[in-house]
């Protein structure tokens, strides 16, 4: 018995809170009984919603979830509430504001590129390997992750990671990576530089078959009935698909259920491959699967093709977690969301909610700009730069500063006289904000948006629409709902923790994702200096005991 167990004990007999000290543990040792392997899933666009909305209907993977520490109001508590900041959160356990990645692309007006667009998970320095192509890279990430953290403890431990996105698979494995693959194109590609080892190539043919065959689409289960209606947006109508997928068509394969499940066999023959959760000191699997998220933004989060695709999900689930089983291995799962997500406003109309909409493109920067342009005398070439109706905004450098003033005041008066408008904050104002504490839920919005700012990239104002606004003028194929705003229907997400034989709880209390890496390491017995994350140590035991340790 190690000194560490001892401890634990003793806080587990006398139930005392913090006091013990912890701290003198053999820092070179994972906690007695840690498992072996962590595995953080994180499922695209799984809102709190979607999860309360479906939970009475699984009986695979999340219900196995279900039984264990169930968080049902974990918050990825920021403004901008896309993938690539919401993956930033999860294994770093710190807020945008220190990940850096306050958006999936912002803008850069000292870099040559022509639209000063950077994507959040790529190196823009890097000469494209084709035309409209990138070079994916995890530069633009602050801060390191859990697996990098763990590698650092114990060199032998191994950081994998695995997705349909690669801003998904970096943002959670972090720089230092040993294997990280995730969806492109028709099949699973790595970093550039590295090679694609036998378990992406070996599911790259398995994948190859499935799409040289295409399929009739899936059986509509008896539960979706309800859902299976259609309804038009604009020129799209959804609502009753069932993801016929035609030969060779590798992005119908992508927004589907197929495509997560490719991903979990994937990271099965990582799992064999690597040998992970077979070591005497942990590995982190990093899982992201992306359908729900494609499906989300495709179809809306209420047809029959978010039924189809959370009824497979947890089928898929279901069969990794046995795959594990069968395995014998001692793992512990962290189950979770990068953001939540809202239905089509046309749907929404018609089910209760009149006040839904779609935003106004009199609110794009381009549209934006051009009336202040023209209300100052300036240039409107470029005069605002941004990527939606919604979200930061940048104002061309040429200005002088008494200029650049005068064009975030216009612009911020405009905004304001827009119903959809909820709030514009300035750097300035988001800067001096402090960065919030206490419950995410009842965070101000300027506190939500401080959560997002992180000066070195952030834009020159922020814009927040309205609750129900989605920041989407026009639906077109593909794409007719989307997330990203300030409200709780993008920002909730389930946390859900489990472990073979742990006694489950449930928790309705508000959470917050950065709370995720602080219980991660702190359940395999990972020391880190304290204030090293934004979130904290929620405690898996649900008696008198404690899996926080000297973190709590
Ligand atoms: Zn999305």
């Amino acid at each position: 018995m190690t000194f560490a167990h001892k401890a634990m004990l003793l806080i587990a007999s006398l139930a005392l809170p913090c006091a013990a000290p912890l701290h003198a543990r053999d820092a070179d040792a994972p906690a007695t009984g840690a498992p072996r392997l962590v595995i953080a899933l994180s499922i695209d666009q799984f809102s709190a919603d979607l999860f309360a909305q479906y939970r009475a209907q699984f009986t695979g993977g999340f219900a196995r979830l279900a039984s264990g520490a169930v968080f049902p109001s974990g918050y990825q508590s920021h403004a901008a509430t896309e993938t690539c900041p919401g993956h930033s959160t999860l294994l770093t356990g710190m807020r945008p504001a220190h990940t850096g990645i306050i958006a999936n692309t912002w803008f850069d007006q000292s870099i040559p590129r022509a639209n000063k667009a950077v994507y959040c998970a790529e190196d823009e320095t890097a000469a494209a390997p084709a035309p409209g192509d990138y070079v994916s890279s995890v530069r633009h990430l602050q801060v390191p992750t859990l697996g990098e953290r763990v590698k650092a403890a114990w060199p032998t431990s191994r950081n994998v990671a695995v997705s349909g996105k690669d801003r998904a698979a970096l943002m959670m494995g972090g720089h230092k990576i040993d294997e990280v693959y995730w969806w492109k194109g028709k099949g699973f590609v790595t970093l550039a530089g590295a090679t694609l080892g036998q378990p992406a190539l070996d599911q790259n043919v398995a994948v190859a078959k499935v799409l040289a065959a295409g399929d009739g689409g899936y059986a509509l289960p008896a539960a979706c009935a309800v859902h299976d209606r259609a309804v038009t947006a604009g020129s799209v109508t959804v609502g009753t698909g069932r993801f016929v997928l035609a030969p060779g068509d590798g992005t119908g394969f992508r927004a589907s259920p197929r495509v997560d499940r490719a991903v979990l066999d994937l990271a099965t023959r990582l799992v064999d491959a690597d040998r992970l959760g077979r070591a005497a000191t942990p590995d982190v699997l990093a899982i992201s699967l992306s359908a729900t998220d494609y499906i989300g933004h495709g179809y809306g989060t209420q047809g029959s093709e978010m039924c189809i695709q959370l009824h497979q999900l947890d089928a898929a689930l279901g069969d990794f977690f046995a795959a594990l089983d069968a395995r014998g291995i001692d793992y512990g799962v962290v189950l979770t969301a990068d953001h939540g997500g809202f239905d089509m406003p046309e749907r929404l109309q018609q089910q209760a909610l009149p006040a839904a909409a779609r935003a106004q493109a009199a609110l794009l920067p381009k549209a934006l700009g051009d009336r202040v342009a023209a209300k100052l005398g300036l240039d409107p070439a470029g005069l605002l730069l941004g990527e939606g109706p919604s979200g930061d905004v940048w104002v061309r450098r040429d200005l002088t500063p008494g200029q650049k003033a005068a064009v975030i005041a216009a612009a911020r008066e405009d905004l304001l006289a827009n119903p959809q408008v909820a709030a514009v904050f300035t750097a300035q104002e988001l800067a001096a904000t402090p960065m919030p504490t206490g419950s995410p839920e009842t965070w101000t919005l300027i506190q939500r948006a401080r959560a997002s700012f992180y000066a070195p990239v952030s834009g020159d104002f922020v814009t927040l629409l309205r609750r129900g606004v989605m920041a989407m003028p026009v639906a077109a194929p593909g794409y007719v709902a989307t997330h990203g705003s300030a409200w709780d229907y993008d920002r909730r997400v389930p946390i859900l923790f489990w472990r073979k034989g742990m006694t489950g709880f449930e928790q309705p209390s508000a959470v917050e994702t950065v709370d995720i890496a602080p219980t991660l390491a702190a359940w395999i017995g990972l020391a880190v200096p304290a204030g090293t994350f934004d979130g904290r140590c929620l405690d898996l035991d649900a008696s008198p005991a404690s899996t926080c340790g000297a973190q709590r």
